[in-house]
């Protein structure tokens, strides 16, 4: 197989499992594997530590003058690849149910979008990279050589959700989990700065009954065939 790198942009709404495959496609191929929902939840989770959001308002003046500051990076710990935020180990703060919601809030910021497509873009300079989130094919990497969208039924989301907080001895209900998902579906589809849209070349896989194996395999011929057209 050529060994040309390209970029592979996911994007789809929250959770259709769109971080396992894209994880599992670049240790397969050797690439590195960005997660840029971990990118808006460091930032969320940095306002409501800070007192920058509260429930009912963000000081965007005070965001404005922090964000460029903030120091979000990844890195291996054991198998697993955490984020960092100014130095510190917060994979674990960022995942629950008030920082998604502040990271849900924040990313329909305009100055906030900017700063983070411009990391971004700077991370995939050199292509060999995985990028997941909503607007990675249409803004971040739209000349990516392999777009996926990734979809699946909001109560098949919310069940998936529901069963990771709760394994990780968060107390939800299923109902606000699924309340919650419907909620930042309509935010990420609806908002002025890169709403969450399928770009038209993007492949479609709809995950809601496909077993993880099969979508490993799909992609995986994706990938392959994306790198054929790359270097022909
Ligand atoms: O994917 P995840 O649920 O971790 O993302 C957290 C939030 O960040 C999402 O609700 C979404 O609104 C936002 N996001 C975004 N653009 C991205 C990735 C995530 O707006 N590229």
């Amino acid at each position: 197989m050529p060994n040309k790198k390209i970029v592979v942009a996911i994007d789809g709404f929250s959770s259709c499992g769109k971080s396992t495959i894209a994880k599992r496609l670049a240790k397969e191929v050797g690439y590195i594997y960005v997660d840029t929902g971990a990118m808006y939840r460091a930032v969320g989770y940095f306002g409501i530590q800070n007192g920058i959001i509260t429930d009912n308002a963000i000081d965007g003046e005070r965001l404005r003058r922090e964000i460029g500051n903030l120091r979000i990076a990844f890195r291996n710990v054991g198998d697993e690849q955490h984020t960092f935020l100014n130095g510190v180990d917060v994979e674990h703060r960022i995942r629950t149910l008030e920082v998604g919601n502040a990271a849900s809030r924040v990313s329909t910021i305009d100055f906030v979008r900017q700063e983070m497509v411009r990391r971004q873009q700077e991370m995939g300079a050199a292509k060999g990279i995985v990028m997941d989130g909503r607007d990675i094919g249409t803004v971040v990497f739209p000349d990516a050589e392999l777009k996926i969208f990734v979809d699946a039924d909001a109560e098949v989301r919310a069940r998936r959700r529901y069963n990771e907080l709760t394994a990780r001895g968060e107390k939800v209900d299923y109902r606000s989990v699924l309340d919650n998902v419907v909620e930042r579906d309509y935010r990420d589809t609806h908002r002025k700065e890169s709403p969450l849209l399928r770009a038209q070349d993007a492949k479609l896989l709809d995950n809601s009954s496909f077993d993880i194996e099969l979508q490993q395999k799909v992609v995986m011929a994706w990938f392959e065939d994306a790198v054929r057209r790359s270097v022909s």
